[in-house]
């Protein structure tokens, strides 16, 4: 992928920067993070070097592509997880864990739901013990799926309009058939075993549940820098630069509540500055002002869009039903709110950029990002009978014309 567009992804300006705190423990100075090459990896590990100017990052990823940063305190390991001696010696020498690594992609829940398990749940015990064994903080990120299709209180009453809270709202799944619920079941039952290793074996841990993060480098485009359903807003961004429709899942009333990656970053921080405050914790972190439907999100996208882009064809919206988009065993929440009492309570953190406010440095990071890519093979494309026509010039090699996302 092209690094062409960090000019375009203007850092927004974020209200209430942390400071260190008189009296507050010592800062870290090794940080291990796993999965540093994904969306929210990319963004936490600059945001961790620039606050803690001593510490150094081990930053882990089979793919660091989207890792732009480059400083001397940086060590980039290309590895999975899973490498024999990999977690042994990160926990050997980081005071931090982050982990982040995941398949948190809706279409492969019910697609390919035992590698979803695997990934969210198995591969992941034997760095939670190992955290265990040496006291290491780990700082996990857990999912606000773990709350499932809707908001339901600790006393089984269904209240779909309720904000969802860490230690009162229960954690209601579908059935088994609607596979959707494989990730959030994997992901709850890491979560269960990394408070039974707080509680009973020592581990020093937090948990995060992330509500819609979005922002600049989220998941791929098809065809180009990955293959099949990425979630909502690269679809959205996909279907707009390529001139497709954009595909509202049952019609697109259903709901989240979106936060920027920043403000997300910002947030996760806080946390890892804040251990006594925030070790044995669970905690949101998302923005309940920002809930809004899907089809509101893909109006807004268009819109904006539109306005970089005057030359490129209108939007268009379209309904398709969730079997047809995701296939069998699909399911969807209906509205998933966030409290963030307890974050704003522990963080002194308040996110406070709205939907319209966060799309622009978005769509101009992703049409920075792709557009040129895409644009060069819709012309090759429309080339590509000119050149075959008899009497054409013979083709040398390959076009790269088939297939992908134009
Ligand atoms: N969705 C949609 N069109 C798409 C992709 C997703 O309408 O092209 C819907 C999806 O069914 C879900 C919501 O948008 O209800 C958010 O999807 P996302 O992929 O971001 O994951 P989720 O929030 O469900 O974890």
């Amino acid at each position: 992928m092209s690094p062409a567009s960090s000019r375009a992804a203007r850092p927004l300006r974020l209200a209430g920067v942390s400071r260190p705190r008189p009296g507050a423990p010592a800062a870290p100075r090794r940080f291990a993070v796993l999965g540093a090459g994904g969306f929210i990896g990319s963004h936490l590990v600059p945001a961790l070097l620039a606050r803690f100017p001593d510490a150094t990052v081990d930053a882990v990823d089979v793919n660091l592509d989207k890792l732009e940063v480059r400083a001397a305190r940086l060590e980039r390991i290309h590895a999975r997880l899973d490498t024999p001696g990999l977690v042994d010696d990160l926990t050997r020498r980081a005071d931090v864990v982050v982990s982040l690594t995941a398949l948190c992609n809706p279409a492969l829940y019910n697609t390919r739901p035992l590698e979803v398990i695997d990934a969210n749940y198995t591969e992941l015990i034997p760095l939670v013990k190992a955290c265990t064994a040496r006291r290491r903080w780990l700082v996990h990120l857990s999912t606000c799926e773990v709350y499932g299709r809707t908001a339901v209180s600790g006393h089984g009453r269904v209240r779909p309009t309720e904000r969802m809270s860490e230690d009162g709202t229960a954690l209601c799944l579908g059935p088994v058939h609607k596979e959707r619920w494989s990730y959030a079941a994997a992901k709850q039952l890491l979560e269960r075993v990394i408070w039974a290793e707080g509680q009973h074996a020592g581990l020093p841990f937090t948990l995060v549940r992330p509500f819609n993060v979005i922002g600049p480098r989220m998941d791929f485009v098809p065809g180009i820098d990955g293959e099949g359903i990425p979630r909502v807003l690269a679809s959205f961004m996909h279907a707009l630069m390529t001139g497709g429709d954009l595909l509202l899942v049952d019609g697109g009333a259903q709901r989240r509540s979106f936060v920027y990656v920043d403000e997300f970053v910002d947030a996760l921080v806080r946390i890892v500055e804040r251990p006594r405050a925030c070790q044995g914790q669970i905690l949101n972190l998302g923005n309940p002002r920002n809930d809004l439907t899907i089809r509101a999100l893909a109006r807004a996208l268009a819109e904006v869009y539109r306005s970089r882009r005057p030359d490129r064809p209108a939007a268009r919206l379209r309904r398709v039903s969730a079997r047809e988009y995701y296939g069998a065993g699909y399911d969807d929440s209906v509205v998933r709110i966030p409290s963030i009492a307890k974050a704003t309570r522990l963080l002194g953190w308040r996110p406070r950029l709205s939907v319209p406010e966060m799309l622009p440095a978005i769509v101009d990071d992703y049409v920075a990002r792709y557009q040129p890519i895409i644009e060069a093979r819709l012309e090759a494309r429309l080339e590509a009978p000119l050149r075959d026509a008899p009497g054409a010039p013979a083709r040398l090699g390959a076009t790269g014309t088939g297939g992908g996302a134009a």
